[in-house]
């Protein structure tokens, strides 16, 4: 599978494009080159330099997972032989590992309100790590600079000719659009009913659309609740103004988690932290996943997320936790081809919370719930009452008198517009359909 979409990749660089803008402005400018970093420092920076200069100083952001920690221990490398100086950070959570009041990461809670209850006690959400000023001037690059080792930065517009209206997600990439929607939310007062509308389906009010800007560092988490604390003063501080620290330390967590059990995050037969047997996945399942994968698996409310996941690479947290649970436990298939799935075309993409969320749901990470699984139609019918949701994504419902459960519909059935269920339908549905085709 790609590693990202082509809505993907128009984000990534409408945020490049951006960040340019800032260091032209600071008399800077980016340079664009596709690869290793390691590889350009090594085979083009450093014979370049090292004649003209005593020492490159080398910036990064600490990293939490497999593939960013090997360019990582790369570059440790090169700063031990003395061709580097290198300088890290940890400025993707709000919370360094350093600052856990665990003691250390090895300790870090397998539940979440364990760990969520440790840090709101010993450090308390007001006291977290303030975002630092960006600089003011950043240092002329030297002119000599080897020019023909960079390329052009792609044109954010060449990857994407025509945008879904029905997006949930209408916003573009960058920093600035990050604080334009930043300030969108507080000053709109959508945060004030946060904890009211998350669960919703249709629309780009009912959540924050944080996540794209977080997962690309467009934004940071420090300086989004700088923002909110300081609205929190001076307009309310409510239960909904508090569930997004709530979430947001959740993306901490999922981080954090990551730092702990390493590459288990990735494995099949998870965290094991309950010493959880390794589950039975279907063998023959590639008919089903492509099912599941383009919305065609005949159970409306999971095909309208899935295809609102491939026409604008985003979906509600709400939608997400239904389509996992349906692949894992009711089509029983493995989770990380489903997360491999998210990963390939989500915008927002971190792989701690993805997978993190992945395994929660498959439940062989940290749910402290054991054999948590979704009723689909009750999920329906409580967060689409209205059926708006499906006819968005399922337009060839219309008409259908029982949009959730198209095939109670007996006129509406056997007209070849809209798939039959992939599965049996469970009997735990049941009582739930007798709503859905009231
Ligand atoms: P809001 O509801 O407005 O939340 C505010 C912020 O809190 C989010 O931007 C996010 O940074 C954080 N947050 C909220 N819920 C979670 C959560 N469950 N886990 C971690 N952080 C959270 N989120 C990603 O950022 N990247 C992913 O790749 C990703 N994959 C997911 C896969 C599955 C199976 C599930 C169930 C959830 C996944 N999530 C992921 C978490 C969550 O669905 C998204 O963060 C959220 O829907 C993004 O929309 P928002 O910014 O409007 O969220």
């Amino acid at each position: 599978m790609p590693r990202r979409s082509n809505l993907t990749s128009r984000f990534l660089f409408d945020g490049l494009q951006s960040l340019n803008k800032t260091l032209l402005t600071k008399n800077s400018k980016l340079f664009y080159f596709k690869g290793n970093p390691c590889t350009l420092l090594q085979q083009f920076l450093l014979p370049f330099y090292s004649q003209q200069y005593s020492k490159i100083v080398v910036y990064i952001s600490n990293e939490y997972t497999y593939e960013e920690k090997a360019v990582e221990l790369q570059l440790q490398k090169l700063e031990k032989e003395g061709k580097i100086s290198l300088c890290a950070f940890w400025n993707s959570t709000i919370l360094s590992p350093t600052d856990l009041p665990f003691g250390s990461v090895a300790n870090l809670p397998d539940v979440y309100t364990n760990f969520r209850k440790g840090v709101e006690s010993s450090i308390g959400q007001y006291n977290v790590p303030k975002p630092l000023p960006p600089p003011s001037t950043i240092p002329l690059l030297p002119p000599e600079l080897p020019c023909n080792v960079f390329e052009d930065i792609p044109d954010p517009d060449s990857f994407v000719k025509v945008d879904d209206s029905r997006t949930a997600f209408p916003l573009r990439g960058g920093e600035a659009n990050a604080l334009k929607r930043l300030n969108y939310y507080l000053s709109s007062n959508s945060v004030d009913k946060y904890k009211v509308t998350r669960n919703g389906l249709v629309g780009h009010e009912y959540s924050t659309k944080f996540s794209p800007y977080l997962a690309f560092g467009f934004i940071s988490a420090r300086r989004i609740l700088k923002d909110l604390f300081e609205y929190e003063k001076r307009v309310t501080a409510n239960d909904s103004t508090y569930w997004v620290w709530f979430e947001l330390l959740w993306r901490d967590y999922f981080k954090l988690l990551a730092l702990k059990f390493g590459n288990r995050i990735f494995h099949r037969g998870g965290l094991n932290i309950r010493g959880n047997s390794n589950p039975r996945w279907l063998e023959n399942d590639s008919l089903l996943f492509h099912k599941w994968c383009m919305g065609q698996t005949g159970i409306p409310f999971v095909d309208a997320a899935m295809r609102e996941l491939l026409a604008t690479g985003f979906m509600s947290n709400r939608a997400r936790q239904n389509v996992a649970s349906f692949l894992v436990k009711d089509l029983n298939i493995d989770w990380t081809k489903g997360a491999e799935w998210f990963e390939s075309n989500l915008i927002d993409h971190d792989p701690c919370s993805n997978y993190g969320n992945w395994l929660y749901v498959a439940g062989l990470g940290n749910d402290p719930i054991e054999g948590r699984r979704f009723n689909i139609m009750k999920q329906a019918k409580d967060y689409d009452r209205d059926c708006r949701f499906v006819l968005t994504w399922c337009p060839e419902l219309q008409g259908c008198t029982s949009p959730h459960a198209p095939w109670m519909d007996r006129s509406f059935q056997g007209q070849g517009r809209y798939p039959a269920p992939a599965i049996s339908i469970p009997p735990t549905w049941n009582k739930h359909l007798k709503a859905a085709a009231s």
